[in-house]
């Protein structure tokens, strides 16, 4: 039978590889949150120049349809899209989430300050 000694060693070193595995995990959305983001940049942008000269009642239409789509963002948590204003949470770092996957993420952390950091960014937000 292991003693206690053999199972806090065992229980210390299954943490670390979870954690390990939540970090690369992050790694990888942040890089895609990145390119995601060079995107609606792009498109931001087109989107203005789009509407020059055109009719203003246009204009006004592919603006409120861009603003529309700005708010369609995912969430790296749970990646599923954030379409309700009501369960958006962004961070003071511009990052979104769910409001409850922030939530369960500030729940999982081993001490309350690592829950208060930005998964993505992993500063305060
Ligand atoms: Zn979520
Ligand atoms: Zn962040």
């Amino acid at each position: 039978m292991p003693t206690t000694q053999q199972l806090q060693k065992q229980l210390d070193w299954e943490k670390k590889k979870t954690a390990f595995a939540w970090s690369k995990y992050y790694q990888e959305q942040e890089d895609r949150w990145a390119t995601e983001h060079a995107q609606y940049t792009q498109l931001r942008q087109s989107a203005t120049t789009d509407t020059s000269g055109l009719d203003p009642h246009l204009a006004n239409l592919i603006k409120d349809l861009y603003e529309k789509a700005k708010i369609k963002v995912e969430c790296p948590i749970c990646l599923e899209t954030i379409d309700d204003k009501e369960t958006l949470f962004t961070g003071k770092c511009g990052h979104n989430y769910h409001k409850d996957c922030i939530q369960q993420w500030a729940d999982m952390a081993d001490t309350p300050a690592q829950g208060k950091k930005c998964p993505t960014c992993r500063k305060k937000y």
